[in-house]
């Protein structure tokens, strides 16, 4: 049985996926997967990671569905920013933004991206080694 997407077209005439219903955090946005929110904004959400490397670890996610950071900046600009925007919001409310923190977007296989709907992690609250692994 195939599977068909209802496929909205931006004003930059990309297409995009509203909700994709087996992705894990189209369904956190949709409020179908209980997650411990942070702030959201009119088209993103942030949430607690389940597994936090650090004492601060947020994800940001746009409540629409994009697969990975490339995927979102071809389509929506003005969401992207909306979405950097709010990621400096979350450093700011858990009070790392004075210190300092780090921003990944996990993009494609080699970054280790295990979730295909673009994410932002926000970390900090210590001290963080460069380079990553
Ligand atoms: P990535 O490897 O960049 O795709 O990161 C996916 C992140 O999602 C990992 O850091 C996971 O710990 C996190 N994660 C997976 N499931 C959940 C969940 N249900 N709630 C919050 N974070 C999650
Ligand atoms: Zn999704």
């Amino acid at each position: 049985m195939a599977t068909i997407y209802v496929v909205a077209v931006t004003g930059e005439g990309q297409a995009r996926i509203p909700s994709v219903p087996e992705c894990l955090f189209c369904r956190i946005a949709s409020g179908g997967v209980p997650a411990s929110r942070v702030l959201e904004s009119p088209r993103t959400l942030s949430f607690r990671d389940i597994s936090p490397e650090a004492p601060t670890h947020v994800l940001v996610v746009p409540k629409e569905h994009y697969p990975d950071l490339a995927a979102l900046a071809a389509a929506d600009g003005s969401l992207l920013a909306e979405l950097v925007s709010q990621v400096h919001e979350v450093a700011a409310a858990e009070g790392i933004s004075a210190r300092g923190y780090r921003v990944v977007f996990n993009t494609g296989a080699d970054a280790g991206q295990v979730v295909p709907h673009v994410h932002a992690h926000v970390l900090g609250g210590r001290g963080l080694g460069w380079p990553p692994g």
